[in-house]
């Protein structure tokens, strides 16, 4: 025997710091907001909704089917899937121009694949989603970021300026924004796109929440070759755990898309189970406009306790501003009540829910803004 059974466990079994990870990797942690057992989940933007009986039933069953082939390898273009995509967003679509994969996460990695990588920039504008700066990385991309306005909004000039100067290669810009709500007008997104060398994704993961009457940047797609726009099923289509992002663009995009993504990338469970999702299209959506309301009222509630509150767009609410932000969290998660810890400092980010979440989380909050010495410099206005 070579070793020890001491000297074969060290070699089995070592530590992070014994492998020869990618030095900028040293130090990093895995991303993803804390999945914690508590009764009121406010903080990854999901719709509380549940799908309905009939559509689980047929979600069952359409998987039955895919299980069937099991053994055989999924339909790699997921052509099918692709073209219902389509036609869900409209605006004269067709499945050559959309491009699925699992989560938008995946779809923007996948652009960053093609499109970014060594000696090539990617810019967004801060603060953003707190994703884009990972895939950068993983793409040996060099990341970069343009300050957001005092209310979050982007300021067309300085964007366009820092575009022209900079020639980043991929230009993401997040609309409604996450973790602020802010929606960016088309006319600012046209001089983005104007100016841009190389590609721009707008990133949609919350356009069905937007106030109706909001234009999405699909109409800019006729005139904008390297233009992309993602969406995905995670947030208003109540679809999170079914892990469905797509982007539309022009067909020549979509090509260079294909040619990063992994093979059979998206499971035949998956595209099965995404079809039947979006044959009840209607019915999946059909709690936005209560989530909406609920986002308003709560924005109002936040905005009477005093606390400064982003305008939204979004299914959430980004609102402070705190001297402790983490004591803030910690007090609501302690009352049951998890919300995220995230954006500029100071600030916390809340989900719309049911109503009974909200009465929860309101509740809660206003337990906590009342209690005692803790909190009792902190109230008012800008709470620091
Ligand atoms: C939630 C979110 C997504 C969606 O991620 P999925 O991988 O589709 O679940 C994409 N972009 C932003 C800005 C988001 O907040």
């Amino acid at each position: 025997m070579p070793f020890s059974s001491a000297g074969q466990r060290a070699t089995a079994r070592p530590a992070l710091d014994e492998l020869p990870l990618r030095p900028e990797l040293v130090g990093e942690k895995p991303y993803g907001a804390p999945q914690l057992d508590v009764p009121v989940c406010l903080n990854v933007n999901e719709n509380p909704y549940p799908p309905s009986e009939q559509v689980i039933s047929e979600i069952a069953a359409a998987v039955a089917d895919a299980a069937r082939s099991m053994n055989r390898y999924p339909e790699r273009d997921a052509l099918g899937l692709r073209g219902d995509l389509a036609r869900y967003l409209g605006h004269g679509l067709t499945a050559e121009q959309i491009w699925a994969a699992n989560g938008s996460n995946e779809v923007m990695l996948h652009v960053l694949l093609a499109f970014a990588g060594p000696k090539r920039r990617v810019l967004s504008f801060a603060p953003t989603y707190s994703m884009y700066p990972e895939y950068a990385r993983d793409t040996h991309s060099e990341w970069c970021t343009i300050p957001r306005r005092d209310d979050f909004t982007i300021d067309p000039d300085a964007a366009t300026q820092v575009v022209f100067e900079t020639r980043p290669a991929v230009v993401l810009i997040t609309s409604p924004n996450n973790p602020t709500g802010t929606a960016v007008s088309l006319a600012t997104i046209r001089a983005i796109c104007d100016v841009a060398p190389g590609v721009v994704v707008v990133d949609e993961a919350y356009y069905e929440f937007a106030r109706s009457g909001t234009p999405s940047a699909l109409e800019l797609l006729p005139h904008y070759p390297r233009l992309a726009v993602s969406r995905t099923m995670s947030k208003a289509f109540a679809f999170a755990a079914g892990r469905l992002g797509y982007l539309a663009a022009a067909p020549a995009f979509i090509e260079a898309l294909q040619i990063v993504r992994l093979p059979y990338h998206l499971s035949a469970l998956t595209q099965a189970a995404g079809r039947v999702a979006l044959a009840h299209a209607p019915e999946m959506l059909a709690k936005v406009d209560q989530l909406r309301q609920a986002r308003d009222d709560l924005a109002d509630w936040l905005a009477s306790r005093g606390l400064q509150v982003a305008a939204s767009d979004a299914n959430f609410v980004l609102f402070g501003r705190f001297a402790d932000r983490h004591m803030v969290w910690q007090a609501l998660l302690d009352r049951g009540v998890l919300i995220r810890e995230t954006g500029p400092q100071g600030w916390l980010r809340v989900s719309a829910g049911t109503p009974a979440e909200m009465q929860a989380f309101k509740a809660a909050l206003a337990a906590v803004l009342e209690a005692g010495t803790v909190f009792e410099n902190q109230r008012g206005k800008e709470i620091s």
